[in-house]
């Protein structure tokens, strides 16, 4: 791909030029592809002032037929730069172009299409039964209007799916919104900023784009008075920051952070088919996905035969270019994730666990890992409890179902989980235990832009996509008036 500039930002409705810019790197070569705006404090002061206008004194908030016409011209934009945003993805992100046909980018974009279909018809009013009090009958109902000025900020490893898993309800509610990149991934979200511009008729300020390549900018908007909430996705630490930092100004406070899941195979799965789905799943995306099966748990008495299983078949998975179609694993993000997810491998191996294969950063470009396993692990042992975002997979052995169970939850994550087994209603039954927001069973697939996403306990606070990932951006107001 030939080196991409961009040094711009959308800030109430038109794109002005950063004067400072910072490097991205292509993960697949660690070479330099290009300059992304880099903004400054003037910026975020500019952005929330014109999120903050839109919001307050134009009929945005008010006025559902344009919000669905706008919606609806973003989606026709998103899908007449598919093929850009896709090289842009494949580029910025390493992501497998067969990941874009999913939920790295065909996927997000149909979600633009799912809320504007929910606002053609989602009541945002609700009658309440008439009541009988002090000596008056009193009709009474609930309006749900936006929450307000929302700032998104986003991570690396999804930047389509999360930019417009907030941003498509968020104008769906009426909201108005200043939207952040991650450091790593600034293109994607600048190249939604510039569609929005040019492309989709979004009224200036309602949505506004910024990148950095630090964290001051997201720090900036979650202290920000003009901001009424947050929307982060994000590791747990950065999560609790924000909350913290939010907390001076009582902001609502969304978050999806990270994840431990664990994989429980029953004592009657398929063991084949079982290898088979964790191997491939600990590889998607290289295992920078923060709803992957992480950690196998595998009864003890089979604890040998499936690791010899599994190890197979991570010998099988095709990683590489990514722009390849037949890629199934890209590179990690960066050197510097890449030497974090090795220290955690060669800690793992220190604490006892048993290196069954891969474990080495891949020779020469790129910051590709080898599919790694570990087996023998301790579920009290550093990589069995942190989130480690690499192609690295911890199997534990448990002694019955209730260790199973035991094991799964001893995480103060609970984002994800899957269980297979012979039996469906015992693995729902299995599912049923563990607490976390979302989980397949025998390989279901619970991702969609209507099914609810988000986690339990340290994994977040609240729902995105489905109709629960709309409510989020919505006020409720009670009205009360005398019925006689
Ligand atoms: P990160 O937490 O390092 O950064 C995320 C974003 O927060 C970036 O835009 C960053 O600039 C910004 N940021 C950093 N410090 C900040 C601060 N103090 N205040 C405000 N903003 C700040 O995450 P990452 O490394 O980009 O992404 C990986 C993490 O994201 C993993 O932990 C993963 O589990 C999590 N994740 C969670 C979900 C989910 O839905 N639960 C989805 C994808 C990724």
């Amino acid at each position: 791909m030939s080196l991409f500039h961009e040094d711009r930002l959308l800030i109430d409705g038109r794109l002005v030029r950063a004067e400072r810019t910072f490097e991205t790197v292509d993960p697949s070569t660690g070479k330099v592809l290009g300059t992304a705006s880099d903004a400054d404090t003037g910026h975020v002061e500019a952005a929330v002032t014109a999120a903050r206008r839109a919001f307050d004194t134009t009929d945005w908030m008010r006025d559902r037929e344009l919000r669905l016409r706008c919606l609806r011209s973003l989606y026709d934009a998103l899908h007449t730069h598919r093929e850009e945003l896709r090289d842009l993805t494949i580029a910025e992100v390493g992501a497998p172009r067969a990941l874009t046909h999913g939920p790295q980018l065909d996927e997000p974009i149909e979600m633009v299409k799912y809320y504007a279909d929910l606002l053609e018809h989602h009541p945002f009013r609700e009658e309440l039964p008439v009541l009988e009090s002090r000596g008056r009958r009193h009709r009474r109902w609930i309006e749900k209007e936006a929450a307000g000025v929302v700032a998104a900020i986003l991570p690396y490893n999804f930047p389509n799916q999360l930019a417009l898993a907030k941003l498509a309800p968020a104008l769906a509610a009426g909201c108005t919104v200043v939207l952040k990149g991650a450091p790593d991934t600034p293109w994607t979200t600048l190249a939604l900023g510039r569609i929005i511009a040019e492309e989709t008729g979004i009224p200036p300020g309602v949505v506004n784009v910024l990148t950095s390549s630090g964290p001051e900018t997201g720090a900036l908007l979650t202290t920000h008075p003009g901001i009424d909430m947050i929307t982060f996705t994000g590791s747990t630490p950065v999560g609790k920051a924000i909350m913290a930092a939010a907390s001076a100004t009582l902001k609502r406070v969304f978050l999806e952070l990270g994840g431990k899941s664990a994989m429980i195979l029953l004592d009657d799965a398929d063991l084949a088919n079982a290898a088979m789905f964790a191997a491939f799943t600990i590889c998607s995306h290289s295992g920078q996905g923060c709803a992957l099966t992480s950690r196998l748990l595998v009864p003890r008495e089979r604890h040998d035969e499936i690791v010899g299983l599994v190890a197979a078949m991570l010998g099988k998975v095709r990683y590489g270019d990514p722009a390849d179609p037949k890629t199934h694993m890209g590179p990690l993000i960066s050197e510097k994730q890449r030497a974090k997810v090795h220290g955690m491998v060669e800690r793992a191996v220190a604490a006892g666990a048993r290196l069954v294969t891969g474990g080495r950063p891949v020779d020469g470009e790129g910051f590709f890992y080898e599919p790694t396993l570990l087996a023998g692990v301790d579920p009290a042992a550093e990589i069995a409890q942190e989130e480690v975002f690499g192609p690295v997979l911890a199997v534990i052995a448990y002694d019955d179902e209730d260790d199973a169970v035991r094991i799964a939850n001893d995480s103060v994550y609970g984002l994800s989980g899957a269980v297979l087994g012979a039996d469906a209603e015992r693995a729902t039954a299995v599912a049923r235990r563990i607490r976390s927001g979302t989980f397949s069973i025998n390989g279901g697939n619970y991702f969609a832009a209507d099914a609810p996403f988000g986690g339990f306990k340290q994994s977040g606070i609240g729902r995105e996509m489905g109709v629960a990932g709309l409510e989020e951006f919505l006020e409720l107001k009670t009205f009360a008036v005398p019925a006689d």
